[in-house]
């Protein structure tokens, strides 16, 4: 352990309450993050969970050393939304070869959005199609002690079957909800082969236009939430230390998984610590494709949709991070200006210094983050830290120590304002010619043409600064991107 005296305080879903972290094993800590389903971009409140249980992932592996940290996050790429999406996108390949496509390519997608928001790959990311033996044998342990039955080509989670020790029915502690909240509160699909409303899926059966995998109740396919039982179970055990995701997984699915897993295990729980990040809405709505306020990660990092305007995956990352994780998120243009301009001063500050790896965090910026991830505080320290005391070698290793638990600044300060330059389409070449012409005037004494060309290129949002070479003497206008 690198820094084994921080002692984490972490917030329990199921416990609704702040808890000190104890892992089971302190040389494996073990997190499971419930990842996308591959059929459509990520849009932006995906990357929510990525990124809060990406800071969650550093600070771990600073706590317990980076080879004494687990951290698997699944792709679902089984799925009623995948098929639908192939059959639409691809009609005229075989079914399998059309559901390829869309999962393939998904995937792909969903790795490039993440690593632009500085999100590090998890070291395990099953997939669900690579998982159907695990699933089914599962389901088969299920239907063995009494918590699954067959009903017509479906096997169906037995929900009243979960009795606790004692204080009645096990299945909805973690969402605390009554089998009759339940049922008022849910879509909830009745079927006349289910004994009770709330019994779920654990696998239905497949006709020609769905994929399926042969198994003791016939060619069929998994249900969403079996998939993390058994992805989980294989990669961390039957029971581990975290589960994350979106405060809407709680139920149903979080809570089917715990059900799922315990039963097939015969474990106390599942997850030690759930965890759950807030929701995104997006100025002041929820987002949705017919509210016209659906941004996706990539419209956000690679098209000029959101505000007219390209934004680096940094100014993303540290948007979502000024606001702890439990609390909802109303995401602006005006967020993204506050986070992207102090990343600017932060880089200027640091001006292309190199943050040395090796130093030791600011305990501020630790004991912030170790009291339930609060991002916000570590922010203030970090931004502190190098407002006050970028100076010496020691600071800066220490800030760089800091900043990589957060995974900011880890460009360069010239890496982050070319990118800059590059998200507000601009050509360094067509600037520097109007920067020359411009020196040429200024030699001439034009002094109101070449005041035009500053102000023209103002209003592009570049601004030129003028400056002494320190040795020549010469005159020389360097430039950044204003917003
Ligand atoms: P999905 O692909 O919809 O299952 O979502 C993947 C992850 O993103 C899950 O952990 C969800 O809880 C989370 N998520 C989805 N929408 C939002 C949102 N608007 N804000 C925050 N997290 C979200
Ligand atoms: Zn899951």
């Amino acid at each position: 352990m690198s820094g084994g005296s921080t002692d984490l305080h972490l917030y329990n879903t199921l416990t609704r309450s702040k808890e000190t972290f104890v892992p089971i094993d302190p040389n494996n800590v073990r997190m499971y993050v419930c990842g996308p389903t591959v059929y459509d971009f990520a849009h932006i409140g995906n990357a929510r969970p990525a990124i809060v249980f990406d800071v969650l992932y550093r600070l771990l592996r600073h706590v317990y050393g980076p080879d004494h940290v687990t951290y698997a996050r699944n792709i679902t790429d089984v799925d009623d939304k995948i098929n639908a999406r192939a059959a639409r996108d691809f009609p005229d390949l075989p079914v399998r070869d059309a559901i390829a496509r869309v999962t393939e390519t998904t995937t792909e997608q969903y790795h490039q959005d993440v690593a632009a928001l500085g999100c590090l790959p998890p070291d395990i990311e099953p997939r669900a199609t690579g998982h159907i033996a695990e699933m089914i044998a599962l389901i088969e342990t299920l239907i063995a002690n009494g918590h699954a039955y067959e009903a017509e080509g479906h096997v169906l989670f037995d929900v009243r079957s979960w009795q606790g020790a004692g204080d009645g029915l096990e299945y909805g502690k973690l969402s605390r909800r009554s089998l009759d909240d339940m049922i008022a509160g849910a879509r909830v699909e009745v079927a006349p082969y289910k004994r009770d409303p709330m019994d779920f899926v654990l696998w239905k059966p497949s006709t020609e236009e769905h994929p399926g995998w042969d198994s003791p109740w016939g060619n069929g396919r998994p249900g969403w939430h079996i998939e993390c039982s058994a992805m989980a179970g294989k990669h961390l055990g039957t029971e581990f230390d975290i589960h994350g995701g979106g405060i809407d997984l709680v139920f149903p699915h979080h809570e089917n998984e715990v059900a799922q897993s315990r039963c097939a295990h015969g474990t106390g729980s599942m997850a030690r610590l759930w965890m759950h990040n807030g929701f995104l809405q997006v100025e002041g709505r929820k987002m949705s494709k017919s509210e016209g306020n659906f941004i996706t990660i990539n419209e956000l990092l690679r098209t000029e949709t959101f505000g007219a305007r390209k934004w680096p995956g940094e100014v993303l990352r540290l948007a979502m991070l000024m606001t702890h994780y439990k609390e909802p998120i109303d995401f602006s243009i005006r967020r993204l200006e506050e986070a992207e301009g102090a990343l600017d001063s932060m880089y200027r500050k640091l001006d292309d210094r190199a943050l040395a790896a090796g130093g030791s965090p600011d305990p501020r910026v630790l004991a912030a983050l170790a009291n339930d991830l609060n991002t916000p505080e570590a922010i203030r320290w970090l931004r502190a830290d190098i407002a006050d005391g970028a100076d010496g070698e020691a600071q800066l290793a220490a800030i760089g120590a800091t900043a990589s638990i957060l995974g900011l600044l880890q460009s360069t300060t010239t890496a982050w304002f070319d990118g800059k330059k590059q998200s507000a389409g601009i050509d360094s070449d067509v600037v520097a010619e109007q920067i020359e012409a411009r020196l040429s005037l200024i030699a001439e004494k034009n002094w109101g043409e070449a005041d035009r060309i500053r102000d023209t290129l103002l209003q592009q949002g570049i601004q030129l600064k003028d400056g002494k070479d320190p040795e020549t003497g010469a005159r020389i206008t360097t430039w950044e991107v204003r917003q």
